[in-house]
């Protein structure tokens, strides 16, 4: 009796490690619209980075109080995990550009949208998630260094390098990735995959 009561458990246990296999293997890819994406950084990976950004900035900064402008939407997730381990005198403000649509970039900026406060003599740090061609940043620095800021810099989680063409190169940055299409930790196809805390890649067809 007590035999068939083991047996019973152990196939319960294997069918719940069979059912959690398949579970994993499907979440390996996921689905945003009509593109896949699959792994590219652990929410563990991207943490531990973020964590030693704030380190080099609360070093590099010591002593002097900065203002963290951090570009909506895509850097949301990045400037509040990032904010979390800054433990320098800061303030934070949000503001918004426009420049991408679906997977091409355009490269139009127009205006920074909610920038209320003077940044004159003050220490600027601007929040990105991504610097891809860098054409998008070059125009949000030439907008603040009307401002007349005390120093100007860039942290940006991902740095596409073998894209860029900008002028200005971020500071401080996560990883140096590839020129693929990526979604999750704030950054969107189409709106869709920002609250992901992890990053994925667009699959490429073979
Ligand atoms: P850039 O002007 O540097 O080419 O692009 C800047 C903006 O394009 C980024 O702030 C981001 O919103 C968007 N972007 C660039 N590359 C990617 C990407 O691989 N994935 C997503 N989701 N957005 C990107």
């Amino acid at each position: 009796m007590q035999s068939d009561f083991q047996a019973v458990k152990i196939r319960i246990h294997a069918g719940r490690f069979f059912v959690s296999l398949f579970l994993s293997q499907e979440m390996d890819q996921i689905q945003l619209l009509d593109k896949t994406f699959v792994p590219y950084l652990t929410e563990a990976e991207i943490q531990a980075t973020v964590k030693s950004l704030a380190a080099r900035i609360n070093f590099d900064y010591a002593g002097q109080e900065v203002v963290f402008l951090s570009i909506l939407n895509g850097s949301f997730m990045f400037t509040s995990d990032l904010m979390k381990h800054i433990t320098l005198p800061c303030e934070i403000s949000f503001i918004k550009v426009s420049s991408y649509v679906g997977t091409q970039t355009s490269g139009r900026v127009d205006e920074l949208i909610g920038l209320t406060d003077s940044l004159r003599d003050k220490h600027v740090l601007v929040v990105e998630d991504i610097v891809d061609t860098g054409i998008t940043m070059d125009k949000i620095l030439t907008l603040l260094r009307k401002q007349q800021t005390a120093s100007l810099e860039v942290c940006s989680i991902l740095f596409k390098k073998i894209a860029f063409q900008g002028k200005h190169a971020p500071k401080y940055y996560g990883y140096e990735i590839p020129d693929k299409f990526v979604v999750g930790y704030g950054l969107d196809y189409l709106q869709h995959g920002r609250n992901l805390p992890a990053i994925y890649q667009l699959k490429t067809e073979k």
